[in-house]
């Protein structure tokens, strides 16, 4: 509406400044460009970069992938007390309750992760996870930890019919932090799937998703001067150096890699973590058999189609570390990783190894 009344009020007599004002505010607005918006959600940074015919079109995906991943969080946190999640964790053994078919969908699948992964990757982690609180240099002394570690166990998480759950023992407490931002990525590139956006990047945290490339070198804005214009330009998403520029709060890169419509998840140490008394470096991702932070490798990239299933992998690698962890992703038909160990040494699984 604006708009149509700029441009009729458009007078002969009008100075060519106020033209060329007008003209930028007319381009500026009608024109397809790359729009990008970001939110804090889920205890991280959500970020989403489209391509969209106008402003307001790209306004209304923000807006509905904001909601999206809001509404997820309020699901599945064990943060907030009101989710379904937390409804779970005070069930005492025996007790049971009906839950979403979303949050069953993605129980089952964590469960079946856990099998497949020989325990490596386990929801009810959150019976010792809560012991921890990173940002006051907090973990559990060794009664506390073994009491938590008592609760660590996949298999007395029980799905029943009819979307109902239980757990077979007192104490458990189920955490997704494994898992629901990469589901919520999902979902957000879902919804922009179904508004035709040909070409989107959408993360939360360390976990990724694209729809298509970035476009040729002749469209959505690329500089064509020096290239064949049919040539393609993929995403490029950079893997953290899980070290350098820590300290200077400037995150460097280990290393750059080109996608196109996949999605990349990384788990690092240096996401939430402390050093104890004894220069120790306490984080957040666990291994179940101790309740001790997993010492492995220092980071775990997971690339493949569908965000949920990197999101679990990304974890679930990192607790394994370089050998089993490698073994384990070849067993994975489309997924492959980058693992990066305590030496700083960069391992590929086998589709990644001959620079595919
Ligand atoms: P990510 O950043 O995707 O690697 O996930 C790490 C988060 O997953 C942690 O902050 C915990 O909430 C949860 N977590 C930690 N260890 C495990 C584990 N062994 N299995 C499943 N979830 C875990
Ligand atoms: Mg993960």
């Amino acid at each position: 509406m604006l708009l149509s009344f700029f441009s009729l009020s458009i007078k002969r007599s009008m100075p060519k400044l106020v033209l060329s004002v007008v003209t930028l505010l007319l381009s500026l607005s009608s024109h397809a460009a790359w729009h990008s918006h970001q939110f804090d959600v889920m205890g991280t940074r959500a970020a989403i970069e489209l391509w969209s015919e106008d402003r307001d079109a790209a306004a209304q995906h923000f807006a509905r992938v904001e909601g999206e991943m809001r509404r997820i969080e309020a699901l599945m946190s064990s943060y907030i007390d009101s989710s379904e999640v937390s409804q779970l964790n005070r069930l005492a053994a025996g007790q049971s309750m009906i839950v979403s078919e979303e949050l069953y969908q993605v129980i089952g699948k964590s469960l079946y992760f856990s099998k497949v992964s020989q325990g490596a990757f386990d929801i009810s982690i959150g019976s010792v996870g809560h012991l921890y609180h990173y940002r006051d240099k907090v973990k559990p002394d060794d009664v506390e930890l073994q009491r938590g570690v008592a609760a660590v166990d996949w298999q007395s998480i029980q799905l029943h019919k009819n979307n109902r759950i239980s757990f077979a023992r007192d104490n458990m407490r189920i955490d997704l932090g494994g898992i629901a931002k990469g589901h919520a990525v999902d979902r957000s590139i879902a919804l922009l799937q179904a508004e035709d956006v040909e070409s989107a990047i959408v993360s939360a945290g360390g976990d990724s998703r694209m729809i298509g490339d970035r476009g040729s070198v002749a469209d959505k804005g690329h500089d064509a001067s020096d290239s064949p214009s049919t040539q393609r330009i993929p995403w490029m998403v950079g893997i953290r150096h899980p070290r350098q520029g820590e300290s200077e709060g400037q995150a460097a890169e280990a290393l750059r890699l080109p996608l196109v419509n996949a999605a990349i998840s990384t788990s690092g140490d240096y996401e939430r973590y402390f050093f104890d008394n004894d220069e120790q470096r306490i984080h957040h991702i666990i291994n179940p058999g101790t309740g001790r932070s997993a010492a492995g490798v220092v980071s775990a990239s997971v690339i493949g189609p569908e965000s949920i299933n990197c999101d679990v992998l990304s974890t679930t690698l990192f607790v394994l570390g370089v050998e089993r962890g490698l073994a384990f992703i070849e067993s994975v038909a489309g997924y492959d990783a980058v693992l990066i160990d305590a030496n700083g040494k960069v391992h590929f699984s086998s589709g990644l190894a001959d620079g595919d």
